[in-house]
């Protein structure tokens, strides 16, 4: 069985745009799991790292109010 990869932020150097992630599968989506460039301003300087535990705790609680994915 696949392991999603972990939970991870991605921050928008030029605009301060971030996004935590939770992957729900191995299969990155675009636009939703994986960013290349900021949805906000068009930036392709994305800083990306592991999320911390009180991101996780956020994004996670985000996914289930939003029920977006
Ligand atoms: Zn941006």
């Amino acid at each position: 069985m696949p392991i999603p990869p972990p939970p991870s932020t991605f921050r928008c150097t030029d605009c301060g745009w971030r996004r935590t992630v939770i992957p729900r599968s191995d299969a990155l989506i675009l636009g939703v799991d994986w960013f290349e460039h900021c949805p906000q301003c068009g930036s392709q300087t994305l800083q990306w790292r592991p999320a911390s535990a009180t991101e996780t705790f956020k994004a996670r609680l985000q996914q289930l109010l939003g029920g977006r994915h």
